[in-house]
């Protein structure tokens, strides 16, 4: 019955959805139900079968790289290129909307996206301006504050301040704020998405082009849009565009951004008669794996309740190992991957997941001293790093004079004599005439300086002014190495001591490379170089550029999100980390916390391992953790545990038990009656605490923090101490 092999390989609710007719359409589906594989082949279908024209469809996607798979998976399903098809990030196809019509978005036509470094520079340096108090007012929160304002489509006049000062100031602060993007021509991220919102809403010509065209609307991940995304899509769909949304109540995780799961239940309201198809069988996990998932996320409350199954075996139990420390659960991880990798498995079937950011640097260190290559996605960012943002920070005042964020950022940098006092008379300038810093540069330098303090400025000025001439009509890549040498950076950087200032300037070195692999889209209608600075803040926000090496994947939970591995490693599985401290004491966070636990698990296709760690280090402070209470949530017939070299017994605690843990054996220093935490007295060395143990029976040893004299290492046969 097969009409085309789009359809092979598809099981029969999956077909249903990608042949429906052309009416609005929900996919609602638990993780690896082929959510993402049936969004692909209805695009494919329609362009195929239904004779949709690619520049008739709409996709969005949840990241930059999903996008470019999804095109790379309909170009194979089809046997041609789809370069006409609009597929990306809400952010990147906002963006994009916002070039072609910078004119009715009120916008300059070369307007910059900063990101969200630079808007917080941006705050601080409002509040500063406007001599507040710092501790008072927190950049961070303001941040916070306007972004969140944004998400619903608020501006600064929507809002009522309810007679609250405080409210009134941050609502003062929003205003102005966005006085100073206008004026330089920025565009936030947040700023995007409202922007292309109020293009369509206020334009309704513009929209009712772009209802013709785009009359199929396919997303996936649809249960993290925020409120002004899902605005964007309903005016865009309209009363004859054709939804069709894909996505996971068990898996919305970035609540705390702003998206609204509500809006699955929305859907059916704002779209009547539309209809709704659920997938079942899941296609990536194993038995074991599936059943500790749907385990573990049974015991969140508000959910729409799915059953999923496989056809798949039992697979091997999932394993949980309990570290001593957070070196202990690297060397773990480590030793593991090794052998995955010596039995000749593609390293980057394998992922590390963590629950934050700043996990990574042990299991970094671990795996450079293993050698083992690794890359850490959505981590260390390239166009994040200092030298880039400074390097593009001098292409961006090259292209828009006006763009004070970078005049400030590099007006010093290399230094060139212009003090804090001289920047102050300019900003002070600048906000008087409400002008940008780069033309009170230019007044105050003839009218108000010192000699010295003005030929810097002028100097300034005249060399960003060369550079712009210089580089005109040269090729992108030449525009960058120019601006990279002329600026002084290089040097500057060269002069940086050690392998610091070398990595800089490799990376300055990079950003040429990067500049000469860049292709802009056809589609665009912006210089190379305005094409180059966009993508480099949008990408920002992502990964890192591909490696070609076969690296071991490592990444946070939330960045994990659409993708599958055989070999999967959940670290830091303790309560406080994950489930993180501050959600634990609020129902609903616990339970996004829980939906990201569910994220985790349902990564993993053959092998899942769990760890934790008794005591770990993190931030500079070490704390003493429970087992993580998700993995008491899995049956304890579906784990396997895989006891430490070392046994180690925890403090006593008062809290609930920590499940299948070291709780029923008892270990061999548990045996000789010691605890981590546990307070001890010494005949020579006096009072102290246990940090921690190794080594067994005989050989066991103990490490004690002494108050008088500090930290020892006893061999605890021998130690006589006393338990207190
Ligand atoms: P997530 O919720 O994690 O985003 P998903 O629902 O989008 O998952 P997919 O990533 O589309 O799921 O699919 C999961 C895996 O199952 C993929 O490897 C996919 O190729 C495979 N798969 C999906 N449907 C089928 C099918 N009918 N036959 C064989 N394999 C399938
Ligand atoms: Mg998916």
């Amino acid at each position: 019955m097969d009409v085309t092999p789009i359809l092979e390989h598809l099981n029969e609710a999956q077909r249903e959805a990608v042949t429906a007719s052309a009416a609005p359409l929900l996919v609602i589906a638990g993780a690896g139900s082929g959510k993402t594989r049936v969004l692909t082949h209805r695009i494919a279908w329609l362009i195929d079968v239904e004779g949709v024209s690619p520049q008739g469809l709409l996709a969005v996607t949840f990241t930059n790289k999903a996008a470019a798979e999804m095109r790379g998976r309909i170009e194979s399903l089809l046997h041609m290129p789809v370069n006409h098809l609009w597929i990306g990030t809400f952010h990147g196809l906002a963006h994009r909307l916002l070039r072609r019509h910078w004119q009715e978005a009120g916008l300059p036509q070369n307007f910059q996206i900063i990101d969200s470094d630079d808007q917080l520079r941006i705050i601080k340096r409002l509040i500063k301006n406007l001599e507040f108090d710092d501790d008072r007012w927190v950049p961070r929160e303001i941040q916070y504050f306007i972004n969140a304002q944004k998400d619903e489509g608020l501006r600064p006049q929507h809002l009522d301040d309810d007679n609250d000062p405080n409210r009134r100031q941050q609502i003062a602060f929003y205003q102005q704020y966005q006085e100073i993007c206008d004026r330089g021509g920025l565009v936030d991220f947040a700023e995007l998405l409202l922007r292309a919102h109020e293009l369509w809403r206020d334009n309704p010509e513009l929209l009712a082009q772009y209802q013709r065209r785009f009359r199929h609307l396919l997303v996936d991940e649809f249960q993290d849009t925020n409120s002004i995304q899902y605005a964007w899509l309903r005016l865009l769909a309209g009363r004859e565009g054709v939804p069709f949304f894909v996505g996971d109540d068990d898996q919305s995780i970035y609540r705390w951004r702003g998206a609204r799961v509500e809006h699955i239940h929305q859907f059916q309201r704002d779209f009547p008669g539309a209809s709704v198809v659920k997938l079942e069988q899941n296609y990536r996990s194993t038995a074991t794996i599936l059943d500790a998932a749907n385990a573990v996320i049974a015991n969140n409350s508000s959910r729409l309740g799915k059953n999923l199954w496989t056809e798949g075996g039992q697979g091997e139990p999932i394993r949980v190992y309990s570290a001593y420390n957070e070196r202990d659960e690297a060397e773990f991880v480590i030793g593991k991957l090794r052998t995955w990798s010596d039995q000749g498995n593609a390293r980057a079937d394998a992922a590390v997941l963590y629950r934050s950011n700043a996990q990574s640097r042990v299991l970094e260190e671990a795996l450079i001293n293993a050698r083992l290559p690794y890359r850490v996605y959505g981590g260390l960012r390239f166009f994040e790093r200092q030298e880039i943002k400074d390097a593009l920070a001098y292409l961006r005042l090259i292209s828009h004079r006006d763009d004070d964020s970078s005049f400030e950022r590099i007006v010093n940098k290399p230094t060139r004599g212009i003090g804090a006092r001289t920047l102050e008379a300019m900003r002070s300038y600048a906000r008087a005439n409400s002008c940008s810093m780069w033309r009170a540069a230019g007044a105050v330098a003839s009218d108000e300086l010192s000699g010295r303090a003005s030929s810097a400025i002028v100097a300034f000025l005249n060399l960003i002014e060369r550079m712009a001439k210089e580089t005109s009509g040269l090729d992108l890549h030449e525009q960058v190495d120019h601006v990279i040498q002329a600026s002084g950076l290089i040097d500057f950087f060269r002069k940086e001591k050690g392998e610091r200032g070398e990595t800089r300037i490799e990376n300055l070195e990079e950003l040429v490379s990067a500049a000469r692999g860049f292709q802009p889209d056809p589609a665009e209608e912006m210089s190379p170089l305005d094409a180059f600075l966009s993508h480099a803040a949008l990408e920002a926000g992502e990964g890192q550029a591909d490696a070609w090496e076969d690296c071991v994947q490592l990444m946070t939970m939330h960045s994990a999100k659409g993708l599958e591995f055989p070999l999967v490693f959940m670290c830091g599985m303790e309560d406080g980390l994950f489930p993180h401290q501050r959600s634990i004491s609020d129902p609903n966070g616990l339970e996004e916390e829980r939906r990201l636990c569910y994220v985790g698990i349902t990564r993993a296709k053959e092998t899942l391992y769990i760890t934790h760690a008794e005591q770990r280090r993190l931030h500079g402070m070490d704390s003493f953790a429970q087992a993580s209470r998700f993995i008491t949530e899995i049956p304890a017939e579906l784990v396997e545990e895989i006891r430490p070299r070392v046994q180690v017994s925890r403090p006593v605690s008062t809290a609930r038990g920590t499940g299948r843990r070291s709780g029923g054996s008892i270990s061999p220093a548990a045996e000789l009656g010691v605890r981590l935490g546990q307070r001890v007295r010494h005949v020579k060395f006096g009072d102290g605490v246990i940090l921690n143990c190794s080594g067994q029976g005989a050989h066991a040893q103990v490490e004690v923090n002494f108050e008088t004299v500090g930290t020892k290492i006893l061999v605890l046969a021998y130690a006589n101490l006393d338990l207190m």
